[in-house]
């Protein structure tokens, strides 16, 4: 089956008892031994639960791997991930990074003697440079979040591969819907589903997917026994958002294109950000790798002092952190999501203050380009006058 239908159809037939076309949510923690030493397969509802297990095995089947798991968050997923490294241990990670995973381990997981060297993951000859003896996992996001820089998954795989790392990919910009790094030699997928997967600005989830029975055995164990999975009703908003993913991932792409060309011919936007771009580094890559260009949208504008007038003047367009869902919403990585990184480091990489990111929703183009139109054009006008009052 293609994926649209298995999009649509999660849940579906998972109720023999009762034929419900939406699945039950369980809320039972706990469920009754027919005997002892006997078990229906569900005992304790950390362990499994038949809502989160529809969830998990369908996200298995959508990544195309052994196993799926479903957090608290995006950030529990990762987390859970990063706790199969042991002290000593070392990581090479993608250095434009979600601001979170950067500090996981910068805060929680260096004190504890787990180390990273964050690198270009687009370039190899730097992985292998960044590489320890002690390196145990390369860690990517590709598009990267926010400055859309892409990796070939299949090449990182292959270096992991050649030098027994775990190949880790951060999928929550492409979802599987257009990218499915195990299938490109990944050992394991992350996501922050709370994104495209929810799509609805309504759920807070993450998952895990793995390509071997003995990564399910340890992702596994560490879920069960650190306890941070995601809940029988955040499961069910999970699948009921997921079942529109295909539709959504089309007119995300869609809109994030148009956008991204109409900004790139404007004179106070600077760069443009978008792996659809003729001009993007990273575009015959992802598109070789992947089967859309999604929705994410960066770009630099000629001022810093333009960033709160743009910000101010948007109608439609909502200031708000977060992406992936059907609203569009902008930020300001320098400020937000990227604030927990060093100036120097988020300069190194283009995170600067005239930074705007654009998670476009699935609104009418016509309506998104009027609203960016307006606030752009006020924000030139208002930057351009308090520069000079401010003389
Ligand atoms: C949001 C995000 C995360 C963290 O997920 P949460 O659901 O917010 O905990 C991780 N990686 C990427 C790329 C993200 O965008």
């Amino acid at each position: 089956m293609k994926l649209e239908s298995k999009l649509a159809q999660i849940g579906n037939r998972q109720d023999p008892a009762t034929g419900a076309i939406s699945l039950p949510i369980h809320h039972s923690t706990t469920y009754s031994h027919p005997k002892l030493g006997q078990s229906t397969g569900f005992d304790y509802t950390r362990t499994l639960n038949p809502t989160r297990k529809v969830l998990e095995d369908a996200i298995a089947d959508l990544e195309c791997g052994v196993r799926g798991f479903a957090f608290a968050s995006g950030m529990a997923a990762v987390h859970a991930v990063l706790t199969l490294l042991r002290p000593n241990d070392h990581v090479v990670v993608s250095n434009d990074l979600y601001g979170g995973t950067y500090r996981v381990l910068e805060q929680l997981l260096k004190p504890m003697g787990i180390s990273a060297t964050y690198v270009d993951t687009g370039d190899l000859a730097a992985v292998e440079r960044a590489a320890t003896p002690s390196t145990k996992m390369l860690f990517v996001e590709t598009p990267t979040n926010p400055m859309m820089q892409v990796s070939d998954i299949a090449a990182c795989a292959n270096l992991a591969k050649s030098k027994g790392w775990l190949c880790v990919v951060d999928n929550t910009f492409m979802t599987p819907y257009y990218q499915r790094p195990l299938e490109l030699g990944a050992d394991i997928v992350v996501h922050s589903a709370t994104k495209y997967l929810g799509g609805h600005n309504d759920v807070l989830a993450g998952l895990v997917v793995v390509n071997t029975d003995e990564l399910a055995n340890q992702m596994y164990f560490i879920q069960n026994s650190i306890g941070a999975v995601l809940g029988p009703q955040d499961a069910w908003l999970l699948i009921r958002g997921m079942k529109t993913l295909a539709l959504r991932m089309e007119r995300h792409t869609m809109n994030a294109s148009a956008i991204a060309s109409w900004l790139e011919a404007r004179d106070d936007v600077a760069k443009v950000f978008y792996p659809g771009l003729d001009g993007h580094p990273g575009k015959a890559v992802c598109a070789r790798q992947a089967s859309g260009f999604g929705g994410m949208v960066s770009f630099e504008v000629i001022h810093a002092d333009m960033v709160p007038f743009v910000l101010e003047n948007l109608q439609l367009i909502t200031f708000a952190e977060s992406l992936g869902g059907v609203e569009s919403l902008m930020t300001y990585p320098a400020r937000q999501t990227h604030a927990d990184i060093p100036e120097e480091i988020r300069n190194q990489i283009g995170v600067n203050d005239r930074l705007i990111r654009l998670s476009v929703g699935i609104e009418h183009i016509g309506d998104l380009i009027d609203d960016l139109n307006t606030a752009l054009d006020a924000a030139a006008e208002q930057a351009l006058v308090g520069s000079r009052k401010s003389r």
